[in-house]
């Protein structure tokens, strides 16, 4: 059904919309139909030809001993097959895996090959994939998987399945090591390949046209005797609901996986246990930020903000619709955004937007609540308030950025965590009370910013961190001070009181210890001139960030957990606040 075939032809014929296509001008266009966009598939050695940077390709051995360890015998014996797909595409076995660069980045790749008995996970691929994923352990470099299979290899039996488990073990071995692991996943991925190193990766990119599922279309039909959905398993599908970080056309892959590959190197390097090579010229260099960055622009710490804005009207800017959010910020303070989607248990949470990002050049995991300008923008983010998925995919990428040795900056926006029924059977308390628990135990710098609506444990599920920054006019509190008023005043009209008695302004939480720092916002407020909020928060950050950069893991996380100490009873000075 593809335009693969084993000598070049003149002509070929595409699957999508039937065009008979020049070959060459197809193949110019990295096999996508110009006509239709149709991604055909492609062979491995073409893959790798269209993605590691020119002379940089190193195949490893792909020669294993023949193997037939069930004399298998369908309408062919096994090994008549093997021989057959070995001469109909020149290659070994199911998978090429190589070392190359990518945009000058080392890595190690398995790129797995549709044309040769459908892709099938046997006892040599599996070898083959974990062989390279031990190179990529030896090399430290990050390992890319290219995934293209209709599943286990029958032929073998039971031994193919254990592949599922071999293969996975040498990917636990890489995430133990800190070392990036991507699957992209291409047309068609199924069956164990798709049970195992072909989603549990710390990356899933879906090549645009690529289907992945665990029980194929057919199957599934019939045992179901329902028709299935319009595009059920296809890569739009499996971003809608969580199962992979994005989508990716054959054209951007290459770019998107050389930012992946840049964004996490950076990471390893930075990260505080390593020893560095050169630390004289990063320190350097993050002191000239601090310099031109901070100065008096940074913040006003307790006490000494100018205007004394009521409680009820910092509740009203905290909640104007003009107010920089999450992704105005990544737009504006950050670099090179790449947004990851997702929780991988079965949807993409609107309200939660994260993925990795540069701060004046280091590479870090933003994670933010995003709410929207318009109220159409506002529903479609469900306000800001995070599902469970949400806290779920938020989870994903903490843990992720500890692994990789990337600091987490959040950026807290929301009226509280989504109150509906549904969250409610997705387990929200769970998935909030999980969040706050990884969080006092991650080992990486955990910055978090109050930008707008700190909304009580929806906030705190991405506020458990080494520093709490809070813009001038946010506020953060346990609860709304319409509930508030609600529920200790007659009625809900005694919120500008609520808001009062609840201490929920910045320069308040400073005073109680609940914010370390306060980032002043220009003349009247953030929405009027973002451009400065954004500088301020920017050099607020930095300057932030930059101290938590040295202290080592184990000590961040004694930190942290002193600083969630010291609240409440604990407290020796438990009487500030009063005025
Ligand atoms: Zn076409």
């Amino acid at each position: 059904m593809t335009a693969t075939a084993p000598r070049e032809e003149l002509w070929s014929r595409c699957a999508g919309c039937a065009s008979l296509l020049y070959r060459k001008r197809l193949r110019r266009n990295l096999d996508v139909c110009p006509e239709c966009g149709e991604h055909a598939r492609l062979g491995a050695p073409e893959r790798l030809r269209q993605l590691v940077d020119p002379g940089s390709l190193h195949l490893l051995p792909d020669r294993l001993p023949e193997a037939d360890p069930l004399d298998f015998v369908d309408v062919l014996p096994y090994p008549h097959r093997l021989t057959g797909a070995r001469a109909s595409t020149g290659l070994a076995e199911g998978v090429l895996c190589a070392t190359a660069t990518i945009g000058g980045h080392p890595l190690v790749l398995a790129v797995m090959d549709f044309r040769f008995l459908g892709g099938s996970l046997g006892c040599a691929v599996g070898e083959l994939i974990t062989r390279a994923a031990e190179r990529a352990l030896d090399d430290r470099t990050p390992l890319v998987l290219i995934t293209a299979s209709g599943g286990a290899r029958m032929q073998e039996g039971a031994l193919s399945l254990m592949q599922m488990a071999t293969v996975s073990q040498a990917i636990a071995a890489l995430r133990e090591a800190g070392l990036l692991t991507v699957s992209v996943l291409t047309d068609p991925t199924y069956g164990g390949v798709a049970a195992s190193f072909a989603t549990n990766t710390d990356l899933v990119l879906a090549e645009s046209g690529a289907r992945m599922g665990f029980a194929g279309p057919r199957v599934i039909r019939q045992i179901t005797g329902r028709a299935l959905p319009e595009g059920f398993q296809t890569a739009d599908f499996l971003l809608r609901h969580g199962q992979v970080d994005m989508v990716v056309q054959r054209r951007s892959l290459r770019g998107r996986l050389m930012a992946l590959l840049a964004a996490t190197r950076a990471g390893r390097s930075a990260r505080p246990s390593v020893p560095r090579q050169e630390p004289a010229p990063r320190r350097e260099r993050l002191a000239d930020d601090r310099a031109t960055l901070a100065g008096p622009v940074v913040a006003a710490a307790a006490g000494d903000t100018p205007a004394v804005r009521d409680a009820w009207d910092t509740v009203r800017m905290a909640r104007h619709p003009g107010r920089p959010t999450a992704l105005d910020y990544l737009d504006s303070v950050f670099d090179g955004f790449v947004e990851l989607h997702g929780d991988r248990l079965g949807a993409d949470c609107p309200a939660i937007v994260g993925g990795v990002a540069r701060l004046a050049g280091r590479h870090v995991m933003v994670i933010g609540h995003q709410k929207g300008h318009t109220t159409a923008e506002l529903v479609a983010r469900n306000f800001g308030m995070a599902s469970p998925a949400g806290h779920r995919k938020a989870l994903r990428l903490m843990r992720l950025a500890a692994r990789l040795g990337l600091p987490v900056v959040t950026l807290v926006d929301t009226p509280g965590a989504d109150p509906g029924v549904s969250a409610e059977e997705h387990g929200q308390a769970a998935a909030i009370a999980e969040n706050i628990l990884a969080l006092t135990v991650l080992p990486t710098p955990v910055l978090a910013v109050i930008t707008g609506e700190g909304g009580s444990g929806g906030a705190l599920a991405l506020a458990v961190a080494d520093r709490v920054l809070m813009l001038e006019n946010a506020v953060y509190s346990v609860i709304s001070p319409e509930g508030c008023a609600a529920i200790l005043w007659p009625d809900r009209s005694a919120a500008p009181q609520a808001a009062r008695a609840l201490r929920l302004t910045a320069p308040d939480l400073c005073r109680l210890g609940v914010v370390d720092e306060v980032v002043s916002e220009p003349s009247n407020a953030a929405h009027d001139d973002p451009a400065e909020t954004a500088h301020r928060l920017r050099a607020a950050l930095l300057a932030n960030l930059v101290p938590l950069l040295d202290v080592p893991p184990a000590m961040l996380v004694r930190l942290r957990r002193q600083r969630f100490r010291r609240f409440g009873a604990n407290r020796a000075d438990a009487r500030v606040g009063r005025r």
